[in-house]
């Protein structure tokens, strides 16, 4: 089955000499199942199906390295105020376990962001969920190229008085857990669909033991997979590590040997630059570009915090893969590149410090690269079929003088028409052909219900939600 895309307006393609995406002004991109076979120029050979390209610009699919669809959705409209003032305004700690929706409801959740995604052109994601029932088939059924990084840990946060961050190990280290978490990566790398794909992921630097995160490293090195871990993403973290060990998460996981080009650490923003840290040491930035280690940097939910990555372009400037996360809700990958823009710019007081290409490129090969593939993230021969249609002509683009930049700072989502993952279409004319996302909504809708009836018996101080988390106004009641 070949498909083209005739006389594209424009066309954001890979040019292999200069290693970098670049502008093509009309052409044709082909696909045979589930490849690339021509990007730019007339595509002379035979094709079953036909498409249009004008007005519509034509780009790679988006990889968005760092999500966790099994919950975000659930907490949106209730944890965008929430931060812990005695904790550097983290909600890790007590705003998390609160909202969480039961284990038979995540999978509304992560169908959500699934959904979401894929009207944001995102072709391929890093899907960091504690397993759940139904995951691996709803990864398979939503169209998305999911690389799943089921988590596991040693231990899980506390605080029984809200300014005293605890740590409950677990007898067995998170062995039981790494051990489920190492069937789903088997059941996911098995898959039929050939979508789905595996990265080992023990939680966080702090919640897990140094023995537990090098026995897992050494598993992905063993089955060849990548390998995320948080890190660098909280403060109360780098206090915990430094109390431990002494130095920076960085620096310790250079001692131990736990940096390099398989792996990519989760945030990576409260290194020792950081001017919240005031840390003797500026080693950080530097150890993670002569490891060629990745960072999965996710804005959106720090910027609700009033805590930003100081900064992506000084992190690109020294040399470190960056790729970019949506994290939280929404999982629009569009505006996450937005945020990231702004907030480099905000934090380095420079509008010049990161360019729109910078991001773009993060957004795509730059995650590409954190899973160690070459062949996602590019429009070029023998690439996968992972193509998104935006239109141009669409009121919201226009006028168009620069594509990448109408889509990134003004329309987002709103213009993602068509996007295909391995030569499968799975959003046609702006809606997600895969997933039902109006019954997805109501189910989730009920999901967060349920898990806000429960927030009274797991606050420490038997709150209710609307305790926890007020709402915006006063609200008064007119029946
Ligand atoms: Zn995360």
């Amino acid at each position: 089955m070949t498909t083209v895309i005739r006389n594209a307006d424009w066309i954001v393609a890979w040019d292999e000499e200069e290693l970098s995406h670049i502008y093509l002004r009309g052409g044709d991109v082909a696909w045979r199942d589930g490849a690339i076979v021509q990007v730019g120029r007339r595509y002379e050979g035979e094709a079953d199906k036909e498409l249009s390209g004008r007005g519509r610009m034509v780009m790679p699919g988006l990889v968005n390295l760092h999500t966790h669809p099994s919950t975000m959705p659930a907490f949106k409209s209730v944890r965008e105020e929430l931060g812990n003032p005695q904790l550097y305004l983290s909600a890790l700690y007590d705003g998390w376990n609160l909202f969480t929706p039961d284990p038979e409801d995540k999978v509304w959740a992560a169908r959500y962001a699934y959904g979401e995604m894929l009207l944001s052109g995102v072709t391929s994601y890093v899907d960091m969920c504690f397993p759940f029932p139904g995951w691996v088939d709803a990864a398979a059924e939503s169209g998305l190229r999911s690389f799943l990084a089921p988590l596991y840990q040693s231990s899980s946060w506390r605080t029984d008085n809200g300014h005293e961050l605890l740590y409950d190990w677990k007898e067995d280290d998170g062995r039981a857990d790494m051990d489920e978490a190492i069937g789903v990566l088997d059941a996911a790398i098995g898959h039929n669909s050939g979508l789905l794909h595996g990265v080992v992921a023990p939680m966080a630097i702090d919640t897990c033991s140094l023995a537990l995160i090098r026995e897992s490293l050494d598993m992905a090195r063993d089955r060849d997979l990548p390998f995320q871990l948080h890190a660098g993403e909280a403060m109360m973290e780098f206090l915990e590590i430094t109390r431990r060990h002494g130095v920076s998460q960085v620096q310790l996981l250079a001692r131990e040997k736990m940096l390099g080009p398989d792996v990519t650490l989760g945030h990576g923003l409260f290194l020792d630059h950081h001017s919240w840290l005031h840390w003797s040491s500026r080693a950080d930035i530097g150890l993670l570009a002569d490891y060629e280690t990745s960072v999965a940097h996710c804005p959106t939910p720090f910027s609700r915090y009033g805590i930003t990555m100081e900064h992506l372009g000084k992190y690109i400037e020294a040399g470190i893969n960056m790729g970019i996360g949506t994290d939280t809700h929404p999982h629009n990958m569009l505006e996450e590149m937005r945020t990231a823009a702004i907030m480099c710019r905000v934090a380095a007081q420079n509008m010049h410090a990161v360019t729109t290409a910078d991001v773009f490129t993060a957004a795509t090969v730059g995650g590409a690269r954190a899973l160690k593939r070459e062949d996602i993230g590019r429009l070029e021969t023998g690439a996968k079929a992972d193509v998104v249609s935006v239109a141009i002509d669409d009121p919201i683009m226009m006028p168009v003088y620069d594509p990448i930049r109408s889509l990134i700072y003004t329309a987002a989502d709103r213009a993602v028409r068509d996007v295909w993952v391995h030569g499968r279409q799975v959003v046609g004319d702006g809606e997600v052909l895969t997933l039902d996302m109006t019954t997805i909504a109501s189910h989730l809708q009920e999901a967060q219900m349920r898990a806000l009836e429960k927030v009274p018996q797991r606050d420490r101080l038997g709150r209710n939600a609307l305790q926890v988390a007020p709402l915006t106004f006063r609200t008064r009641r007119q029946h």
